[in-house]
């Protein structure tokens, strides 16, 4: 038995309570086995006529009969779960109103948790290299190479490196790739905390001291790093991830964005020496298990992860980075609604790690709340080196009118021209995917929706298909108009990535041309190349969606056209503009990035609005303090308390009827004096054939609306086939 001083220990036979991940909603009780076990122990237990997972929760309730109390199977040989990490499960459970069940599920799954040793075969570099290198074969090995010394299954590596199964025979009967006995205790690389880094400048240097300090006091604080982009954030929160493994404490980074990973290991790599640990979806199962297991034992030093990475059962968290914390893919949108941002404030202040939240435009909440002091802040005005920051300039399109079916603006084209003459990039930016976002018949009108979605259908040329951009259903592109039947009617309406690269091909004859977007379903291995040749120079103009507006340098790009910087302006939504704020100015900062100078040109109907005004002037400070007074004066996040219910069913009609008994029936509700909104069509008023509907529910900030959120949810008998979720602090209001 491993020693865990800090744990309680239950002797053989005594009453244990057990949380198991079975959508229950209560504890159950058992008898502890043979050789009894820890608080928080992962166990198998009988349930009904089946085995389940759980893990003991805490002594057992009793009260029933004893003779009738079965016993835990066994114990799994794994950690057993921490006290903090109870707590913080039932901490976002009661936040989030979800069953603490279900928040074990999301602790719990590391694939193969109860797999014995052994049972599959892994494979890694022998010593032997192969007869012949091929293309195929060189994918393989640079796979294994990428991921420094870990091991996959024959099918892994051949999905991983896109070659058939064959390929992967044939460097295993060579000898190239031999088999291992067991992934589990193949430890990761040393990552070395004091290993030299690049020498900082003056700001930089203080920051990270400041940041450095945070980390060394071994309390619970939260800092907010705001530095342009390019201003060396990385590199200085970099410093407090140093600290945080000289203490032997284990860092987690969360990214944004899983294709921001392969750059970001290589960073790591040339700070520590070697490459931390990955946890997210594009993770292999091999791996994600060797992940959860090393995290576990206090083995992985540092994680570079997705949002679920908060759940990894770290032995002794020091520091949590949230990358662009700013970016809207931390929040959750299906299953257990957060936002990764706050869960890893909630999950530091619990364990006494500290919080950077970096960003160049950070979010309204976390401005605020430092604003109010709650978070300490900390600024990077400058550049790193001899780089500027770009300038902003407005095109008035109201001024210089496009021909229909063109989206470049002469005077866009022209600064396009005189990069092309200078051997320097462009980047033209379009936050739309596909080629155009409606297509409609010429003949009766028709406009092509999902059949499933409340949504167009988006073509997608390069694939020849529609596609629906909310439940991901394709088709072929049809020759009639499927309402009136008519053939060669069918007109694609308004610009896609697609499209614009159409354009850009016949007005830039002579240009190399590269369309970064994110359903290219290029694997992050291929992204990374791509991006590098980008940044290399193989291309004269990129043109991309918001997958470019992330992390990427581009040294040779001076050049950042905004095709439409009023696309996110339209709607009622309050986060409208400081989406549109943070998209463009981040798309901005990739301008210019080295010894060039770059010029973001905006391309608006409204050059006068407030929001584009802010992004010319670059008055951020002014931009937020009007956003908030705003948000403030309507009592809406973070000034006042919020939460959608959503409820969603087959028959709009039944949907409507569930949703106006409960608003009259909300007693709890009123008791606190939230104000009810609705029910309205949610924001998407149909997904997968499913109705939704949308209640909105706002209270004072000082009022907690959870336990009066959830007294209502459970007077309420919902008819089988709809739906309630709640989603606490929406994200469109
Ligand atoms: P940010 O995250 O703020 O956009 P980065 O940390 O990515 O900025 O830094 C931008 C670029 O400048 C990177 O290529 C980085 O390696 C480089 N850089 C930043 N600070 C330094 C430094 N002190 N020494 C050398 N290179 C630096
Ligand atoms: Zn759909």
């Amino acid at each position: 038995m491993p020693e865990y001083t800090d744990q309680s220990y239950f002797e053989a036979g005594q009453l244990v309570a057990v949380l198991t991940t079975q959508p229950l909603d209560r504890l159950l009780d058992y008898k502890a086995p043979a050789g009894g076990c820890f608080l928080g122990a992962y166990v198998e237990v009988p349930l009904g006529p089946r085995k389940v997972i759980g893990v003991i929760w805490g002594a057992g309730q009793g009260g029933y009969d004893p003779k009738k109390v079965r016993s835990v199977i066994g114990v799994i040989d794994v950690p057993p779960m921490r006290e903090e990490m109870q707590k913080f499960l039932a901490r976002v459970g009661d936040y989030t109103l979800t069953p603490l069940s279900a928040m074990l599920r999301l602790a719990t799954r590391a694939p193969g948790l109860t797999d014995p040793p052994g049972m599959r075969k892994i494979y890694g570099l022998g010593d032997k290299e192969p007869d012949r290198m091929t293309p195929a074969r060189e994918k393989v090995i640079g796979v294994l190479e990428d991921h420094g010394g870990v091991r996959f299954t024959a099918g892994e590596l051949s999905t991983l490196a896109g070659v058939t199964s064959s390929v992967v025979k044939g460097l295993m009967k060579q000898g190239v790739l031999v088999e291992y006995e067991t992934p589990r205790d193949l430890p990761y690389p040393h990552l070395d905390a004091h290993h030299a880094g690049k020498e900082l400048t003056g700001d930089q240097a203080r920051v990270s001291a400041l940041l450095r300090d945070k980390v060394g006091s071994k309390t619970y604080g939260t800092s907010l790093l705001k530095g342009v982009t390019g201003s060396g954030k990385t590199e200085v929160y970099l410093e407090a991830v140093a600290e945080c493994l000289a203490q032997g404490r284990q860092a987690l980074v969360l990214l944004p964005e899983i294709a921001l990973t392969v750059e970001f290991l290589d960073r790591v790599e040339q700070r520590f020496g070697a490459r931390p640990a990955e946890w997210h979806s594009g993770v292999t199962v091999t791996e994600r298990r060797r992940c959860w297991r090393m995290v576990g034992e206090g083995k992985a030093q540092l994680v570079v992860g997705a949002r679920s990475s908060l759940y990894l059962p770290f032995q002794n968290l020091g520091l949590i980075v949230v990358d662009e914390e700013h970016d809207q893919s931390y929040k959750q949108e299906d299953g257990v609604l957060y936002n990764a941002r706050d869960m890893a404030v909630l999950r530091a202040s619990i364990c006494g790690a500290s919080v950077v939240l970096a960003s160049a435009t950070p979010s309204l909440e976390s401005w605020a709340n430092a604003r109010a002091g709650k978070y300490e802040r900390f600024d990077l005005a400058q550049r790193f080196g001899a780089a500027e920051l770009p300038e902003m300039k407005a095109i008035d399109l109201r001024k210089e009118e496009l021909p229909s079916g063109r989206w470049i603006s002469d005077s866009l084209a022209r600064e396009v021209f005189s990069r092309l003459e200078r051997k320097e990039q462009s980047l033209l930016f379009l936050n739309r995917r596909g080629y155009a976002p409606v297509t409609v018949c010429r003949a009766c009108g028709h406009q092509i929706g999902c059949d499933d979605c409340d949504a167009r259908m988006v073509e997608h040329r390069f694939q020849g298909r529609l596609m629906c951009h909310q439940c991901g259903e394709t088709k072929p592109m049809p020759e009639a108009c499927p309402s009136c039947q008519v053939e060669g009617k069918l007109a694609a309406v308004g610009p896609g990535v697609e499209r614009l690269a159409e354009e850009a091909v016949e007005r830039f004859p002579d240009a190399r041309i590269a369309v970064l977007s994110s359903d290219m379903s290029m694997t992050a291995r291929n992204l990374k190349e791509r991006i590098k040749s980008i940044a290399e120079g193989e291309a004269d103009i990129i043109i991309g969606t918001q997958l470019v507006a992330k992390g990427h340098n581009f040294p040779l790009l001076t050049c950042v056209g905004v095709i439409d910087a009023d696309l996110g302006l339209q709607g009622s939504d309050l986060r409208a503009a400081e989406r549109t704020f943070q998209l463009i100015r981040q798309v901005a900062g990739r301008a210019g990035r080295a010894d060039k100078k770059g010029t973001a040109y905006i391309q608006t109907l409204q050059p006068e609005h407030p929001v584009i005004q802010a992004i010319l002037t670059g008055d951020e400070e002014e931009f937020w303090a009007a956003e908030a007074a705003q948000r403030e004066q309507a009592g809406v996040p973070p000034f006042g308390r919020m939460a959608g219910i959503v409820l969603s069913g087959p028959d709009l009609a039944q949907v409507f009827d569930v949703a106006q008994y409960m608003v009259r029936n909300a007693e709890p509700l009123r008791r606190i004096n939230a104000e009810i909104f609705g029910p309205a069509p949610a924001p998407i008023a149909r997904v997968r054939g499913r109705h939704r509907v949308r209640i909105l529910v706002k209270a004072d900030k000082g009022t907690v609306l959870q336990p009066a959120l959830a007294a209502w949810h459970a007077s309420i008998k919902p008819p089988n086939n709809l739906r309630i979720s709640i989603d606490i602090d929406p994200q469109t209001f």
